[in-house]
């Protein structure tokens, strides 16, 4: 096996509440070293999967809590060749969901920044408390390395008011800082940025609408480098149908849940969290599966279908008019980049607003950058790999470096 050099490297952690998703990334060179996934961290049979130099590894590990976690993949970097504390990485880069009011640049983590995430984690309480576990882990088990929080709300933290204020009483709404965050930022920059440079024109002309359509959904609506809305909220159950979580829904029907149906607070949480979207409308939150019902007939797949496609039309069709003109409408993450049924749905009978899908090239597989759109269609139609991992090592490695 041949070892890659670590050094200026930057190893990216996304802490969820079980889990730890890592790679090991060279920011300037964009070569992964190595990546991985230690899952049902602190439940029975946790176990963690690491991809370095070709090979695979995975290990049925006792990990009782994220510190181990990082500590058997610390041995499995070293089983590779690699011994991270020693190998002259450049920072942790660590993905935070939330950044309240407050975080809107990376932001280098010293004790007062893990208190003050600490703070803002009763407005994401199912992430960034994971996140910080993940934060305190890393600066425990590497301290020698600079750790870098990079907040997924921060891209949106310029939102024009109107677009962010929630229409309640202000009194309450300051209190407790009800606003719309947004969410996804760290894909939505990066794809925007990777827009621009795909059509060769400096990103302050271009006007765009980017559809991050993974299990978990946004869209934004971006102009000249800056969003100007986004499908995201307060938290990141607003707006799309996504694989569990509902998306938009009347706050009425969580009234009448606790009225009527006598649900609490924490089942209504979980209803619209884990047992919403897809799952909820057909039982199933990968889209193969939905994709593979539908063409056997599935009656609930083919309306969760359609559920979802209403939605994001809808999405598209308000951020058109909020832009004005449209130069580019983008798809990304797991659904965007390789559902192609979705994309031509999505955008269908939209010629008289210069939107023409071509199907032939929407139908091609590929992890490159594409255009989809026909030649004589106003409106570029592309599909753009996202790469969260690669943003989130770029922004740390401009705070380090
Ligand atoms: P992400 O959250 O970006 O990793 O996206 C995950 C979702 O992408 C999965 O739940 C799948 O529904 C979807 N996905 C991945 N590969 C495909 C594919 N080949 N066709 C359709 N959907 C896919």
């Amino acid at each position: 096996m041949t070892v890659t050099s670590a050094t200026g490297a930057v190893l990216v952690l996304n802490a969820g509440s079980s889990s730890l998703k890592y790679q090991l990334i060279n920011p300037d060179t964009e070569i992964v070293i190595a990546d991985g996934i230690a899952e049902r961290i602190g439940e029975m049979q946790s176990s963690i999967t690491h991809h370095q130099g070709g090979e695979t590894i995975t290990q049925d590990a006792e990990l009782p809590d994220h510190r181990t976690a990082i500590s058997v993949a610390q041995d499995l970097f070293a089983e590779c060749g690699t011994a991270l504390a020693t190998a002259g990485l450049l920072a942790v880069g660590h993905r935070v969901v939330h950044g309240g009011q407050i975080f809107h640049r990376p932001t280098l983590i010293t004790d007062d920044v893990v208190e003050e995430v600490g703070r803002i984690s009763d407005l994401a309480p199912l992430h960034n408390p994971a996140n910080l576990i993940g934060i305190e882990a890393a600066r425990s088990q590497l301290p020698q390395v600079p750790s870098v929080a990079v907040f997924d709300t921060a891209f949106f933290h310029g939102l024009p008011d109107a677009a962010a204020t929630y229409a309640i009483d202000r009194e309450v709404a300051e209190h407790y800082g009800v606003r719309r965050y947004g969410f996804h930022g760290t894909s939505h920059e990066y794809v925007s940025g990777r827009v621009a440079d795909f059509l060769g024109r400096p990103i302050g002309e271009v006007n765009q609408i980017v559809l991050h359509l993974g299990n978990g959904a946004s869209a934004s609506a971006i102009s000249g480098g800056r969003p100007i809305d986004t499908s995201m909220g307060m938290t990141p159950l607003e707006g799309l149908v996504m694989g569990t979580r509902s998306g938009d829904i009347d706050p009425g029907v969580l009234l009448h849940l606790n009225r009527v149906a006598q649900l609490g607070v924490d089942q209504i949480d979980t209803l619209l969290n884990k047992w919403s979207g897809l799952k909820g409308l057909c039982g199933e939150n990968d889209f193969r599966s939905i994709t593979e019902k539908m063409a056997a007939g599935d009656s609930g797949a083919r309306k969760a279908y359609e559920v979802y496609i209403h939605r994001l039309r809808r999405y598209i069709g308000a951020y058109m008019i909020e832009l004005g003109p449209v130069d580019a409408i983008t798809f990304t993450a797991g659904v965007g980049e390789n559902a192609a049924s979705v994309r031509a749905d999505a955008l269908a009978g939209l010629e008289h607003y210069g939107i023409v899908v071509d199907a032939e090239r929407n139908a091609v597989r590929s992890k490159e950058a594409r255009r989809i759109s026909a030649d004589d269609a106003t409106v570029d139609v592309l599909v753009v790999p996202t790469n969260e991992e690669l943003a989130i090592a770029r922004q740390a490695a401009t705070v380090v470096g």
